[in-house]
């Protein structure tokens, strides 16, 4: 099963992640975790071009195509092969951020994002998508009191982007219901691991 992890910035989805990555594996689950942009060298190359912080002048299609490319080699290189293998695949964003990002929030639109998507994924869609619900301004600033890094990503994205992002996959969730469930995000770090872990056990078991 190909599980995808999504939300705005500060919302946890990365250590959650790693977390349920290891309760399954203690389960007795082949589980492989990975990432977007990145997962593999040609991916991950393709992300230090795009966040990039001098690439100021990126022009937003060539942005949203790059995503694109980079989801496409680390899908027929990692994630395919793996899924052949039986295995339980857990990636750390896919369409739906470059729906909600380059699509609503960058404001190319999501039917145009999802149409270059498509020609990059072909019919690999998630079977399960989480959606770490948090309100853009607490998950701003949870990661304020992390590092310098993060503080720098959020001089380059402002408020309204980041509501918007979350208005977009408010959207997201109506159009794929079948897909999604919303993991709610603003609790301890302990309980949004266990509700995960539940929501992706519920999940495999059904
Ligand atoms: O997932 P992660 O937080 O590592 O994402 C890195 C950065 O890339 C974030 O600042 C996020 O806002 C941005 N991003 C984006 N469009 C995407 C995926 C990620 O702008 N499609
Ligand atoms: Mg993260």
């Amino acid at each position: 099963y190909f599980i995808t992890f999504e939300g705005g910035e500060g919302a946890g989805k990365t250590s959650v992640l790693r977390s349920t990555e290891k309760k399954l594996q203690e389960l007795g689950y082949d589980v492989l975790s990975t990432r977007e942009p990145g997962g593999i060298d040609i991916a991950e190359k393709i992300r230090e071009i795009i966040l990039n912080p001098e690439h100021k002048e990126m022009d937003g299609r060539t942005e949203a195509l790059l995503y694109a490319a980079a989801r496409r080699q680390h899908l027929v290189e990692k994630v395919l092969p793996a899924l052949n293998e039986g295995k339980i695949i857990l990636c750390d964003r896919f369409i739906d951020s470059s729906l909600a990002y380059q699509g609503y929030a960058r404001g190319l639109g999501m039917d145009e994002v999802f149409a270059i998507n498509q020609f990059a994924i072909q019919d690999s869609m998630p079977n399960l998508t989480l959606f770490f619900n948090i309100e853009p301004k607490k998950g701003l600033d949870r990661i304020m009191v992390n590092k310098d890094r993060e503080r720098n990503r959020l001089d380059l994205e402002k408020m309204k982007f980041h509501e918007d992002v979350y208005e977009a996959y408010q959207q997201l969730i109506e159009r794929f219901p079948d897909r999604f469930r919303v993991i709610d995000a603003d609790q301890t770090i302990e309980e949004v691991e266990q509700e995960t872990l539940e929501m992706v056990l519920q999940f495999l078991n059904k």
